[in-house]
């Protein structure tokens, strides 16, 4: 299939993915595959005022009726996961397996949200004052600015769509300039489950496409109570000052630089499984790819060389194929970070392993993982790079890998393999890892949709997807209801007139 098949097969039109301004290349074979038409600056403004009508109209919508749309969006996604699954790795390049996974988290959170439509519950709160009723009511709060990495294409979108529809907030979405054909294509199936839902406003959720100058239009919106960005920590510095300059709700959703600690008594046939998964898939582009391994010094050789040898046999090159393992980094440009990474950590003391060009699809970006032993935890290891590199680091007490693990500055994903039941608990405990996922006996990566997703320090401190994430896209406002003949006042202040 051509890369316009791909593209065709899932909905878009040639007048659609020729002719405009921003080009799109496959880190496949770098290959332009469409150029489409951006957003004007000069858009925005009438964007904006459409999302706000959609607002007044959708807000007083049930719910439970709100949840309807989201299921719909959930059977059309079912109906097409093959197509777009196909579209994520032609544009970002992850194996068909990864790709499919994708949409399967977007049809997951699909199913949590139409649930969550009726249980958007609030507290009702005992009142000091006799006859008054005190409550907590949540209300949708506006809308929600979507602003989305190339990695994860859609089911970014998805986490902070599906809530943000059942909680009543319109949304407006600026994907990754270099994955906007997946948006586009993400947004046809939303157009049917749009069409089958019936009588859904008008700019419910809104696409636009361009660079940052785009999203920056909605991070300075006033009219834009919440936005929801995903991206680099580069970008969240610049975009969470900005939104809270203007009294808006940042959910900041950054870079990891995610570690596992390998105590002496673990299970080092599950440990490596979990570490090849977690430090390689996604070609170590993922913000929970496992970037740092502490390892107990007594078994660090051994687990070293169970890694160089899995990482030999493994399989990378073009992710359509069958038994493709590892796709292409994103771009050329990412390539060349990962190099210069690897010849600072050299210079650093580290030894290299692997991290070489590998054969893949000609004119894509395809290397071999790296795994790099270091001396101690320098600036290269405490810097996230987006791309499959391992820092492996020894250490002699739990308290000196504890403090390893915490020593950096992002904090989203961790984990510990031990057999030890006070290594486990202390790891997840106040005094143990400080980061907004701690997971004992498993990878830092692959998180379900179920859990709240996100972390704390540079990561950004935002959370989406389960648990009560919702909250976040809502505004809470609490009630006290007074059915006495008398007005009393609180903490018993006297106000005889
Ligand atoms: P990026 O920061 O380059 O871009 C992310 C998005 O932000 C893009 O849509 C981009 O156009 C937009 N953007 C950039 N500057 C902006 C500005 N000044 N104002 C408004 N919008 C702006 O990131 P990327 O290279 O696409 O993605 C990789 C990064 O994303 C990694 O650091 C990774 O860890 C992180 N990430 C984090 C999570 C998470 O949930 N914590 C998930 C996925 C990716």
């Amino acid at each position: 299939m051509s890369h316009q098949d791909v593209l065709r097969a899932a909905g878009l039109t040639d007048g659609e993915i020729t002719g405009g301004t921003l080009a799109v290349r496959s880190p496949i074979d770098g290959a332009e595959v469409a150029r489409v038409t951006e957003t004007a600056p000069a858009d925005m403004p009438a964007v904006i005022a459409r999302a706000q009508d959609a607002f007044r109209a959708w807000r007083t919508v049930p719910a439970p009726r709100r949840g309807e749309l989201v299921r719909l969006l959930g059977e059309e996604l079912r109906a097409a996961k093959d197509e777009l699954g196909a579209v994520v790795t032609l544009e970002a390049g992850k194996i068909v397996s990864e790709g499919l996974g994708e949409v399967q988290e977007m049809i997951d959170i699909c199913d949590f949200a139409t649930g969550l439509s009726r249980q958007l519950y609030g507290l009702t709160i005992a009142s000091e004052r006799p006859g008054h009723r005190m409550m907590e009511t949540w209300h949708p709060m506006g809308p929600c600015g979507v602003i989305t990495a190339f990695n994860f294409p859609v089911a970014v979108w998805s986490w902070n769509t599906a809530l943000a529809l059942v909680c009543g907030d319109p949304v407006i979405w600026k994907p990754s300039e270099k994955t906007p054909l997946t948006a586009m294509a993400c947004m046809k199936i939303f157009d049917r489950a749009l069409a089958r839902f019936g009588d859904a406003p008008e700019g419910l959720v809104q696409l636009v496409v361009g660079g940052p100058e785009i999203g920056e239009a909605l991070v300075d919106a006033p009219e834009i109570p919440i936005i929801s960005a995903t991206g680099s920590t580069r970008m969240g510095g610049i975009v969470g000052p900005r939104v809270a300059a203007r009294w808006g709700r940042p959910i900041l959703e950054l870079g990891g630089n995610n570690a596992m600690i390998v105590a002496p008594s673990a299970d080092l046939e599950m440990a490596v499984r979990a570490i090849v998964f977690s430090a390689v898939g996604t070609a170590g582009q993922r913000c929970t790819s496992l970037r740092r391994l502490i390892v107990h010094s007594s078994i660090k050789d051994d687990l070293v060389a169970k890694l160089v040898k899995a990482y030999d046999s493994l399989p990378v090159g073009d992710p359509r194929a069958d038994g493709t393992l590892i796709g292409p980094l994103i771009d050329q440009a990412s390539g060349d970070r990962m190099q210069s990474m690897l010849e600072q950590a050299r210079s650093e003391g580290g030894t290299v392993h692997g991290g070489g060009a590998a054969g893949g699809v000609s004119g894509g970006t395809y290397v071999k993982p790296a795994i790099v032993e270091m001396p101690a935890q320098t600036e290269t290891v405490r810097t996230e790079t987006f791309a499959p590199i391992l820092y492996v680091m020894g250490y002699e007490t739990f308290d000196e890998a504890m403090a390893l693990h915490n020593g950096v500055p992002q904090g989203l994903s961790s984990c510990i393999f031990t057999m030890n039941m006070r290594e486990a608990e202390t790891f997840l405990s106040a005094a143990g890892s400080d980061c907004g996922i701690a997971n004992v006996n498993i990878g830092p990566s692959g998180a379900e949709i179920g859990g709240a997703f996100g972390g704390e320090k540079e990561t950004g401190g935002g959370r989406e997807s389960g648990s009560d994430a919702w909250k976040g896209y809502m505004r809470r406002q609490t009630n006290t209801i007074n059915y006495s003949a008398e007005l009393p006042l609180a903490q018993g202040v006297k106000f005889d007139i």
